[in-house]
């Protein structure tokens, strides 16, 4: 069979639930819901790079935006995603066509729309002790600045993975296809 030549980028615990604050993954390894009708559909995937793990590892706290919006996360961020950004920038020079990219919804790092908020200083606090908020989480911003650096745009949406039975490629699919920006 040929390929199709059409990818979509997701964030990376879409397909590693091992990869979220302990206690709070909501499915066993992958959102199935998302990821079996993408691959039904012929698309290829980009896995982004976890940017919370790889900064703080798996025993790490749910922290808030604000928390993360430290210039050395920041910069943890932009140096991860050059090599995915590469690809993607390599992708789209050879005619490869990418939907866009999958965050989040909600994550301090990864939420697209809507991140979390809410940091209360001096103690260990958990993320879903915070607040949601409207606007990016530092991971997604930085990535889109990084994008923007390269001449790149590509269109961005979420998905709840803490309702992993209510996750639907068609609804994620038609967001990034009205190419739909925070
Ligand atoms: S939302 Fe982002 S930072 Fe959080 S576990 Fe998933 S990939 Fe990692």
């Amino acid at each position: 069979m040929k390929r199709s030549r059409r990818m979509v980028v997701l964030c990376h615990c879409i397909l590693n639930a091992s990869a979220i604050v302990e206690g709070e993954a909501a499915y066993a390894g992958a959102l199935e819901n998302l990821l079996l009708p993408i691959a039904r559909d012929g698309l290829g995937i980009i896995q982004l790079p976890c940017p919370e793990s790889t900064f703080l590892g798996l025993k790490r706290w749910g922290m808030t935006s604000e928390q993360y919006d430290t210039p050395a996360f920041r910069r943890h961020c932009a140096s991860i995603l050059e090599p995915f950004i590469d690809q993607v920038e390599d992708a789209l020079e050879n005619g490869i066509e990418i939907l866009g990219i999958v965050g989040i919804k909600g994550s301090p790092s990864c939420g697209v729309r809507e991140t979390c908020l809410g940091c209360r200083r001096g103690t260990a606090r958990g993320s879903r002790e915070a607040g949601r908020a409207e606007g990016p989480g530092v991971f997604v911003k930085v990535l889109r600045q990084e994008l923007t650096a390269r001449g790149l745009d590509l269109p961005m949406t979420e998905v709840d993975n803490g309702d992993p039975e209510a996750a639907c490629w068609e609804e994620t699919r038609k967001s990034l296809e009205k190419g739909k920006r925070t």
